[in-house]
């Protein structure tokens, strides 16, 4: 049987579309208002915004399978912080994270698999053992680096997606 429910993207273009009737124009500048960035996981289950009470403006927010900074979370993070003014960053990884259950190699193993072999596959999948320390290597990774200015006050937590709350991870 052909499945003729609409699909998601349809469906938020269509939302899109009413949200663009009402749209008054805004007054926000690009750097973030509370000049915060937040480095988190992509997990459906954390509403970054509303656990932090971040309205839209405020922070700029990077996600990615796992919380990680990978050179491309690098690279935003040194934007973020020498062109556009954020002052703060917070890492946010969480329990339960798909990334923690699995292996570079089992992962790439399956997809090989499934798909066949790929030329460009990701380098590094950057799946990880163990959280308070997974939290720990993110933010040393930032502290490093020396386009990441020294007075970016840098720290790490983890969020229980059973509870909401955070836990902050001592990261010296
Ligand atoms: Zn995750």
């Amino acid at each position: 049987m052909p499945d003729t429910a609409p699909s998601t993207t349809d469906e938020v273009l269509a939302h899109n579309a009413r949200f663009a009737e009402t749209f008054a124009g805004e007054t926000l500048t690009a750097p973030p208002r509370r000049r915060l960035l937040v480095i988190a996981c992509m997990d459906a289950r954390i509403n970054i915004e509303r656990a932090l009470g971040l309205q839209y403006g405020d922070a700029h927010i990077l996600r990615n399978a796992g919380g990680t900074v990978t050179d491309d979370v690098l690279r935003s993070a040194i934007v973020s912080t020498n062109v556009l003014g954020t002052r703060e960053i917070m890492v946010i990884n969480h329990t339960g994270c798909g990334m923690m259950g699995c292996t570079d190699a089992g992962l790439r193993e399956d997809l090989a698999k499934k798909h066949g072999p790929a030329d460009n596959a990701p380098p590094d999948f950057h799946a990880f053992t163990e959280l308070d320390s997974h939290v720990r290597a993110q933010v040393d990774i930032l502290r490093a680096h020396p386009w990441v200015p020294a007075d970016t006050a840098l720290r790490g937590f983890t969020y229980d997606v059973e509870t909401g709350r955070l836990h902050e991870v001592d990261c010296g």
